[in-house]
């Protein structure tokens, strides 16, 4: 990357229950479906200077759920609804693993941050990581940037959870929509 300095902020969103509603492993493009938000909060994302970045757990594959090939279908759903929106993300990452692999990438860890820091020349302690689970706000701070976590999809449950951590996430909000607005925020702060 040598001598530029014009690296970019991001924010890696979690995929089911953050962007589209979570169906338990979701094997097919034809249960891709939006939040009604989605597309306005990745647009105002990216108008204030974010990369949007979907990173996901998709332990189905590792699981015998559905293949490589079906999520691949179901993410070119993803971005043909988006792009009827007039909405678009950088990129889309998924881990296919599950924990007992110990793979790098299934989150919290950070492989799939790491590889858009390294991919988009992406600015880490400026960045957010956002989802519906426990795994998806640690990421944010596993990786030196911070983490929210939306009440929808598992999040009311996950919410729980946030007390046996020694990390709290930087907000609770009821949807990406008010995390997107938070989040632009807390950057201007900075
Ligand atoms: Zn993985």
């Amino acid at each position: 990357m040598g001598a530029n300095n014009t690296k970019a902020p991001a924010v890696f969103l979690d995929r089911d229950g953050t962007v589209i509603f979570d169906k338990n492993y979701l094997s097919s493009p034809e249960q891709v479906k939006l939040y009604s938000y989605a597309a306005d909060s990745v647009n105002k994302l990216r108008a204030a200077g974010f990369k949007v970045i979907i990173v996901t757990n998709q332990s189905g594959v590792a699981r015998g759920a559905f293949t490589e090939r079906d999520l691949q279908k179901i993410h070119e759903r993803f971005v043909f609804l988006l792009k009827k929106v007039g909405a678009k993300v950088d990129a889309i990452y998924y881990c296919p693993h599950i924990d007992e692999d110990s793979c790098g990438c299934r989150k919290p860890k950070p492989g799939m941050v790491l590889r858009g820091a390294k991919d988009f020349n992406i600015d880490l302690e400026k960045s957010y990581a956002v989802g519906d689970s426990v795994r998806d706000y640690l990421l944010g701070y596993n990786t030196g940037g911070k983490g929210v976590l939306v009440l929808t999809g598992r999040g009311k449950k996950q919410r729980k959870k946030i007390a046996q951590e020694k990390i709290k996430p930087m907000a609770v909000c009821k949807t990406l929509k008010e995390a997107a607005n938070l989040i632009i925020k807390d950057a201007k702060k900075n």
